[in-house]
């Protein structure tokens, strides 16, 4: 089993990027914030989404307090753009999301040398191409963060295939999300809900509008699940619903959830037996 698999999760009360965390408030979500409007904010912790050459390197050479990582959309067909970060020794971490693994994964190479000098991790969609991109980026040691949104037939496959890569390939250093901390929780771990691995919980991360305002309620989650309930969905006796929370009911609450619960039972078998293992270690060293 894979070493990253065996890391320590913590709480609700912190936020991380994979391998970074950034302590903050229960009570103040992290704000993500265009480029413009970060410059003007005076939001004590908040995340720049930056989606051009001029706005990434701006926030690289002026890096402002509580800016907690940069959320880089949209860049990594420039290669001059990583060629400048890996000439800048500081700054904020990076998040760089991943449009189309199936046409983008050969770019994650010119990673390589900005993880030399900061934090970064790569956001894959579940979209056909997934496993290809995922390879590469456990072979580069980047940490991963996997956005399974709906995912369709064809990138269900491909996420089965990539719950297995990350439990028994022993290539896999760096975690891979929302894999990590699932498998973690299901050791018993306190974690969080899908919606918080994922960064996607509103009241903790905040999205917001073209005038800064967040563009889902804060108690969205429990609403949402409590109305799944209600209306006697799938969710209603989800062996899953603890640690799901109704995540794949959004935004269609139509969306059959077959696919996604086999990829939930490869990992909780996988927890299972390591929890068997630890508890036959435990009993021949008592
Ligand atoms: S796996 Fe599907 S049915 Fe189960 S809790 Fe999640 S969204 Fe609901």
């Amino acid at each position: 089993m894979a070493a990253a698999v065996l890391g320590s999760i913590d709480g609700n009360a912190t936020t991380s990027l994979a391998a970074i965390t950034v302590e903050k408030e229960p009570d103040a979500p992290l704000m993500f914030l265009s480029s413009s409007l970060a410059t003007a904010s005076r939001a004590g912790s908040f995340v720049v989404i930056v989606r051009s050459r001029d706005e990434f390197l701006h926030w690289l050479h002026h890096p402002r307090p509580g800016a907690e990582w940069l959320q880089v959309e949209g860049l990594l067909n420039d290669e001059d753009v990583w060629a400048a970060a890996a000439r800048v020794p500081s700054g904020p971490p990076l998040d760089v999301i991943v449009s189309d693994p199936a046409t983008e994964f050969a770019m994650l190479y010119r990673l390589v040398d900005v993880r030399g000098v900061r934090d970064l991790r790569v956001t894959i969609p579940v979209l056909p191409g997934l496993i290809k991109a995922l390879r590469l980026a456990a072979s580069l040691r980047l940490p991963v963060r996997l956005l399974p949104g709906q995912p369709t037939e064809a990138a269900l496959a491909e996420l089965g295939e990539a719950a297995e890569f990350y439990l028994y390939n022993p290539a896999v250093e760096a975690p891979i999300e929302f894999f990590h901390s699932l498998f973690a929780a299901m050791g018993g771990a306190d974690t969080g809900s899908l919606w918080s691995i994922l960064e996607q919980e509103p009241a903790v991360f905040a999205r917001t509008d073209a005038d800064g305002q967040a563009v889902i309620p804060r108690d969205f989650v429990a609403a949402h699940l409590q109305n799944l309930i209600r209306q006697d969905a799938e969710c209603a006796d989800c062996k899953w619903q603890s640690w799901c929370a109704g995540y794949f009911k959004h935004p269609d609450p139509g969306y059959v959830c077959e696919g996604v619960k086999k990829v939930f039972s490869i990992l909780e078998a996988a927890a299972e037996e390591m929890n068997r293992d630890l508890a036959a270690q435990e009993e021949v060293g008592a």
